[in-house]
C-alpha cells in the first residue's frame, strides 16, 4: 500500500547518538504509555540494524534476553519494555532486523517481482522497509519506532534514509523524530558537555534528519544555559531539549516525562486533538514504588548472571510484585556454577534468600547447583518459583531426592540417561534447524482445581508464553503425583504438563511458560505476586518467631 493512503496513522521515529544502551526502549515505551493515558492508540516497533533474522539464535551475552512474544516471534528485549509500559500486544510485525528485511527483498527478487531491474538499497530497501513500518502500524493513531544502534553505524543508514523519505512523503505533520543522546559530565572539567550531542545530531541532518525533540540522558540536571546551547547548535526549539537524568526506578520516567510536557510535545507537534491524559494510574504506582513497608531478597540462581539484561523480564516482573505488595525487592543473582562446587555450603549461600527463581535456560552448565538450590527452596520451605528450565529441574530433583531415582535427567543434558522425566518433545522429534524451531508462543493452558496456582490466576483457562524444545515426561505422571507433587497446569487435552507445585510447601510453584512475558507494572503477573506475598508471609512469621 503506498504510503499517501497511511495518512490517519502518524509516526514518531527515535534515534540514539553518541553511544548505545542510553534507554531509546525506554524512551519509546515511556512516549507510549503517554499517548495512551490521552487515549491514543499506540503501537511501538524495533528495527534493528544486525544481519540476525531474529535474535532467537544468540546467546544472552551477546544480546541480554530474548522476548517471546504471543505469536511465537522470538524477538528484542525491547518490546519487552513496549508491552509493560503499553496495553499494546505485539507480534512478530513490531520487531524486524536488516536480516529479515533482505531476506524479504531476496525472496521477492527471486520470485522475479523486479524483472529486468537492478535491486538496489534505494528503492528496494527502503520500501520493503516502509512496507514493515505500515504493517507494524495498522490500526494505530501512533506508531513509535525505535531504531537501533547509534547515528554513524554504517548498519542503521537504510533505515535512517526510510525516516527521511517517510517524512517527505508524509509531511513533517505527520512524522515526529526524537532524537535520544548522551550528554555526559566530565569530571575533571566539572562541565556537562554539549559537544557529543552537536555532532550526533548534525550527523542525522546530513543524512536529512531534522530531530524535532531532543532527549538528553545524563547523571544530574542539565541547566537551562546548556538547553538554550544545545537548541542554537542542532535547530530544535528550546522547550523541545528534554532531560532524562537517571531516576531509581524506570517506572518513574513517564511522569518525569510528562512534567516536562513531552506527551503534549508530540500531540501538538502531529496536530491531534486528545484528551487530557489521566495519569492517575502511573501515579499510584509511583506512589507504591515510593513507600515500601519493608524488604524482599530474592535470589535469582542463573548462569548468565554477570549479563545486564539476560534476566530483564524476570527482574521487572519482581519490581511489579514489590509494587503489588508494596515491599522493595533485592534481587540478588547467584551463579548456579558456584553451588555446584563440593565445598560451596548452600545454607550459608542461600541463607539470606526470602525467596529463590531458577530461571529458564539452556545447556548443561550450572545444572547441578540449580538443583541443590530447588533441594534447599524445597526442604527448608523457601518460597520458590521455577521457569522453565526451572520447572525442568525442579521435577528432576524431586525424582532423584523423592521418588529416589538417582538417574533422573532430561535429555537435553544426557541423552542415554535411564529416568528421561524430562523429554524431547514428540512435535521436535525431526527438527534439524535452530532458528525459530523451538515451542513458541501463547497456549492455553487449564489449571486443577484447588491448586495454588488456580488460587493465584482466579481463573482455570489461562493463555503463557514458551520458548522450549523438552517437556515432562507423562510416564512419570503417576509416580510423582502420588509421592505429592501436584500437575496443577496441563495443556487442555492434558499431554502437556505447563505447572507443578508442592503440596506440603507454603509456596513452591513451577511452570513451563514463561509468566515473565506477560508481568506489567500496572499489573503484576500472579505468579510474581504470589511468590513474593509468599515471602513476606514467611518472613512475617520469622519475625514473631524470634
Ligand atoms: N532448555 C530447555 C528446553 O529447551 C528449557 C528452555 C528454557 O528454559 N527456555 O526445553
Amino acid at each position: 500500500m503506498s504510503s499517501s493512503k497511511r495518512h490517519h496513522t502518524k509516526f514518531i521515529f527515535v534515534t540514539g547518538g553518541v553511544v548505545s544502551s542510553l534507554g531509546k526502549g525506554l524512551i519509546s515505551a515511556c512516549a507510549g504509555a503517554l499517548l495512551e493515558t490521552r487515549g491514543l492508540r499506540v503501537r511501538l516497533s524495533k528495527a534493528d540494524p544486525y544481519i540476525n533474522v531474529d535474535p532467537g539464535t544468540m546467546s544472552p551475552f551477546q544480546h541480554g534476553e530474548v522476548f517471546v512474544t504471543d505469536d511465537g516471534a522470538e524477538t528484542d528485549l525491547d518490546i519487552g519494555h513496549y508491552e509493560r509500559f503499553t496495553q499494546a500486544s505485539l507480534t512478530r510485525h513490531h520487531s524486524f532486523s536488516t536480516g529479515q528485511i533482505y531476506d524479504a527483498v531476496l525472496t521477492k527478487e527471486r520470485r522475479g517481482d523486479y524483472l529486468g531491474r537492478t535491486v538496489q538499497v534505494v528503492p528496494h530497501i527502503t520500501s520493503q522497509i516502509k512496507e514493515n513500518i505500515f504493517r507494524a502500524s495498522e490500526g494505530a493513531d501512533i506508531s513509535i519506532i525505535e531504531i537501533g544502534g547509534t547515528v554513524g553505524d554504517i548498519e542503521s543508514l537504510p533505515f535512517l534514509e526510510t525516516i527521511r523519505q517517510l517524512r517527505y512523503e508524509l509531511g513533517a505533520q505527520n512524522v515526529l523524530c526524537i532524537h535520544l543522546t548522551l550528554v555526559p559530565y566530565i569530571a575533571a572539567a566539572k562541565e556537562l558537555k554539549t559537544k557529543p550531542t552537536q555532532h550526533s545530531v548534525k550527523e542525522l541532518r546530513s543524512i536529512g534528519i531534522q530531530p524535532d525533540i531532543l532527549v538528553c540522558r545524563a547523571d544530574r540536571h542539565v541547566p537551562d544555559e546548556l538547553k538554550e546551547k544545545m537548541a542554537l547548535f542542532c535547530n530544535v526549539p528550546k522547550e523541545q531539549v528534554v532531560e532524562a537524568q537517571d531516576v531509581d526506578n524506570i517506572y518513574k520516567l513517564p511522569l518525569v516525562m510528562h512534567d516536562q510536557g513531552l506527551d503534549q510535545m508530540i500531540v501538538d507537534h502531529l496536530n491531534m486533538w486528545t484528551r487530557s491524559p489521566d495519569l492517575s494510574p502511573w501515579e499510584q504506582t509511583v506512589a507504591r514504588l515510593s513507600s515500601p513497608q519493608g524488604k524482599v531478597r530474592v535470589g535469582i540462581i542463573g548462569k548468565y548472571i554477570d549479563v545486564a539484561d539476560s534476566y530483564k523480564s524476570i527482574e521487572e516482573s519482581l519490581v511489579h510484585a514489590g509494587i503489588a505488595n508494596q515491599h522493595a525487592i533485592d534481587p540478588v543473582y547467584i551463579d548456579s556454577e558456584d553451588l555446584q562446587n563440593s565445598e560451596c555450603d548452600i545454607a550459608s549461600k542461600l541463607a539470606g534468600c526470602d525467596a529463590i527463581i531458577v530461571p529458564g535456560g539452556f545447556g548443561n552448565r550450572g545444572i547441578e547447583g540449580k538443583l541443590r538450590a530447588i533441594e534447599f527452596a524445597r526442604t527448608q520451605q523457601v518460597p520458590f518459583l521455577g521457569i522453565c528450565l526451572g520447572m525442568q529441574l525442579a521435577v528432576i530433583e524431586f525424582a532423584r531426592n523423592v521418588l529416589e531415582y538417582p538417574q533422573a535427567h532430561s535429555i537435553e543434558f544426557h541423552d542415554q540417561c535411564t529416568e528421561p522425566v524430562i523429554h524431547l518433545m514428540d512435535t521436535q522429534k525431526n527438527v534439524a534447524s535452530k532458528g525459530g524451531t523451538m515451542r513458541l508462543g501463547a497456549y492455553p493452558c487449564t489449571l486443577q482445581a484447588g491448586s495454588k496456582a488456580l488460587t493465584a490466576y482466579q481463573q482455570q483457562e489461562i493463555s503463557e508464553r514458551h520458548r522450549h524444545r523438552y517437556e515432562f515426561n507423562l510416564r512419570y505422571k503417576e509416580v510423582c503425583e502420588q509421592n505429592g507433587l501436584l500437575i496443577s497446569g496441563t495443556s487442555p487435552d492434558g499431554s502437556l504438563v505447563e505447572v507443578i507445585e508442592l503440596d506440603s510447601h507454603p509456596w513452591f510453584v513451577a511452570c513451563q511458560f514463561h509468566p515473565e512475558l506477560k508481568s506489567k507494572p500496572l499489573a503484576c503477573h500472579p505468579l510474581f505476586r504470589e511468590l513474593i506475598a509468599a515471602a513476606i508471609q514467611k518472613m512475617t512469621h520469622e519475625d514473631k518467631d524470634t
